[in-house]
Order: structure tokens, then C-alpha cells, then sequence
């Protein structure tokens, strides 16, 4: 399975626009977060032929701007298209999903998406001391199961081992995606990267909110398995 990286912090050409926030393309027509405006989304779909009409599913990991921008215009123009989200992101942001032209369906817990893939359903997490639910994506193919991650708000290895109890007879290929680890001691950081070692993941991409020192123990650790992830990128899973 084919994941085109729409959207990121970083981008692989200057014609492709970056900024902060994610989307990822799974198989060419799941599309997870949306990144912080359509514009952006819409102008790097164009530049790496994606049709916006073969899009007919968006899941959104957790309900951040840089997360959900480009939703709202995407539901203008694909009306009808599913779209997955946690129970906890409110009355407010599904009566939204639905008046723009949007099918809710909601996460809570374990669901598919499409055959081998899943929503985590939602995972309980915090941000500036406020309730912060977020679902990741798991895919699973030959080489394992693989997790894409919007800010991993839950905590990153929190949400691996509830993928773990989910999913008790896969083992892991890799995970990518933001693992909201800015600003955090390098004691904290290590853990984190002994954590992922232990889990047995094989891949690593911490990108968008994972913080430059994270990354570079990340880089270091798993060497030539250290997904830069840019936009304009293709990941195999
Ligand atoms: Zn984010
Ligand atoms: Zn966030």
C-alpha cells in the first residue's frame, strides 16, 4: 500500500507548498487530516496528480487547526464523503462535518476504514491541560502493521501500546507522523526511542510536531530506517 505524504512541516520541492500540520494519501483515496488550509492541500494534490475525486474518506486525528484546516473546503467540493472522527471532539464539529456536506461516522473504538485499515477509535488525551481525544491510523500489509500519527496528544508510546492490546497477533512495521515531543528533556526523549526499540517497530518517521531533538535521536538510533518524512514523498507499507 501507497502512502503519499500531501502535506508537512517540510516539503521535498520548492513548487510544493509546507507549513505546519499533516495529510497523508493512503491508496489513493483515504485521506488523513487535512493539513491547516485547502489552498495548500488542493495545490500540491494538483502538482502530484492526485484527483480530489478519487478521495471518499477523511479521518482526522484530533481536532487542531493544522489538523482539520483543509477540511471545510474539502467537504464543499466532495460532498457525501466520509468522514471518520472521535466521539469527543463534540456535538459542534459533527453538526459541522454534516451541514458542510459530510457523513460523520464515529470512532470510539476500534474500526475499519477500508480492508486492512483501521482507526485506532478514540484514545484519551490532553493538551494545555484540556481534554484532547485523537484516533491514529493503522494499516496492515505483509510487512507488518504500519501507524500514522496527527500530534500523538495521548502520549506516542501510549497509543502504540493500545495498538498493541488492539491488535494482539501483528507486530509493528512503522509508525510516522507528529509525536509531540518539542521541548522535552532528553531523559524523556530516550525513553521514548528505548519504547519504540522495545515495541519492535521497524520504521520510524517522527515528523511535523516531533521536535528537532527527537528526531535526531530518532535518526541516530535507526539509521538508514529513519523516515524523513517531507511532502511530495511516497511511503510503502
Ligand atoms: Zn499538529
Ligand atoms: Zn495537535
Amino acid at each position: 500500500m501507497l502512502v503519499k505524504v500531501i502535506y508537512e512541516n517540510e516539503s521535498i520541492s520548492a513548487k510544493l507548498m509546507s507549513g505546519w500540520g499533516i495529510s497523508y494519501l493512503l491508496d489513493g483515496h483515504i485521506l488523513f487530516d487535512t493539513g491547516e488550509k485547502f489552498q495548500s492541500l488542493f495545490k500540491n494534490m494538483k502538482n502530484m496528480s492526485v484527483n480530489i475525486n478519487d478521495i471518499d474518506a477523511v479521518v482526522i486525528s484530533h481536532n487542531h487547526w493544522d489538523h482539520v484546516g483543509g477540511l471545510w473546503e474539502l467537504l464543499k467540493r466532495r460532498q457525501g464523503i466520509k468522514v471518520y472522527l472521535c466521539p469527543g471532539f463534540g456535538d459542534d464539529f459533527i453538526k459541522k462535518v454534516k451541514d458542510s456536506g459530510g457523513e460523520p461516522i464515529k470512532a470510539a473504538g476500534i474500526l475499519q476504514v477500508a480492508p486492512n485499515v483501521y482507526s485506532t477509535g478514540e484514545v484519551a488525551g490532553e493538551y494545555k491541560d484540556k481534554f484532547m481525544p485523537e484516533q491514529a491510523l493503522v494499516v496492515r500489509s505483509d510487512r507488518g502493521i504500519s501507524v500514522m500519527t496527527g500530534c500523538s496528544h495521548p502520549g506516542i508510546i501510549q497509543i502504540l501500546e493500545s495498538i498493541k492490546e488492539k491488535f494482539p497477533g501483528d507486530h509493528f512495521y512503522s509508525v510516522f507522523g507528529g509525536f509531540h515531543l518539542e521541548g522535552k528533556q532528553k531523559d524523556h526523549l530516550d525513553q521514548v526511542v528505548d519504547g519504540f526499540q522495545k515495541l519492535g517497530v521497524k520504521k520510524v518517521g517522527a515528523s511535523h510536531c516531533s521536535g528537532d531533538k527527537a528526531k535526531g535521536l530518532f535518526r541516530d538510533r535507526y539509521k538508514n530506517d529513519f523516515i524523513d518524512v517531507k511532502a511530495g514523498m511516497g511511503i510503502h507499507l
